[in-house]
């Protein structure tokens, strides 16, 4: 079982950033359409700053550190509601792996569940809700169901399971967050939260194949 070490997760969120970066204008027009306009602009400012402490990151600083580094940068600096949720989630996924020097893939999935569990516990959304919890659930149960022995394979499926999860929010109306209020008018459209978070979820999933290659 290959195992991941700080220099995993650093060059893991540096991709988040690039992602954040190109996909920038996607997510502001998503977020145009149900909320208003802000998620790329919102998740880009996030990730920059996330980039200029990854520079300055001390040599002692853990994994879990860099994790809480990472979540409490976007909690301070991503404006709106996504900052809140996904700074929690970054510094809940690392807090399971608090004083480890290295982690195993096998220890992913639990970490990732804790992370979406601070997002449950935070915005009080549930499946169906249309947020990003609707790509992250259903992503997670095919994470926890996958053989891990083949991590790739395993994070392939997640990241497809959510991107699907993501696809299935079009139909549905708003209960939580800014869409909430358009009403049926959030049908119809995909929600930003939904896509951003398997587009991150995708930086784990290079960052894999990266070692396994
Ligand atoms: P804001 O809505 O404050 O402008 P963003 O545009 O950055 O913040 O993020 C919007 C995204 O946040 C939504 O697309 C949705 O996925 C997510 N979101 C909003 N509220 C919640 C919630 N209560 N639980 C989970 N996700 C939420
Ligand atoms: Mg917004």
């Amino acid at each position: 079982m290959a195992s991941l070490d700080r220099d995993f997760f650093v060059a893991s969120f540096r991709r988040m950033a690039v992602a954040a970066e190109v996909n920038r204008d996607e997510w502001t027009r998503l977020d145009g359409q149900i909320g208003d306009g802000d998620h790329g602009i919102n998740m880009s400012i996030g990730f920059r700053e996330v980039v200029k402490q990854l520079d300055a990151l001390p040599d002692d600083t853990d994994i879990a550190g860099t994790f809480k580094l990472v979540g409490m940068t976007l909690l301070r600096r991503v404006g709106g509601a996504s900052g809140p949720l996904y700074g929690s989630f970054f510094m809940k996924a690392g807090a399971e792996v608090a004083g480890q020097s290295e982690v195993s893939v096998d220890d992913l999935p639990r970490m990732l569940r804790a992370g979406v569990a601070s997002i449950q516990a935070r915005g009080k959304a549930e499946l169906g809700d249309k947020t990003m919890l609707d790509s992250y659930l259903p992503g997670l149960d095919v994470l926890e169901a996958a053989d891990l022995s083949d991590a790739v394979a395993a994070f392939s499926s997640f990241v497809e399971r959510m991107q699907q999860g993501s696809d299935d929010t079009i139909p549905l109306q708003a209960k939580k967050g800014r869409a909430m209020r358009l009403g049926p008018r959030s049908i119809g459209h995909r929600d930003p939260g939904s896509q951003s978070a398997w587009q991150l979820m995708e930086c784990f999933l290079e960052g894999l194949k990266g070692i396994q290659s």
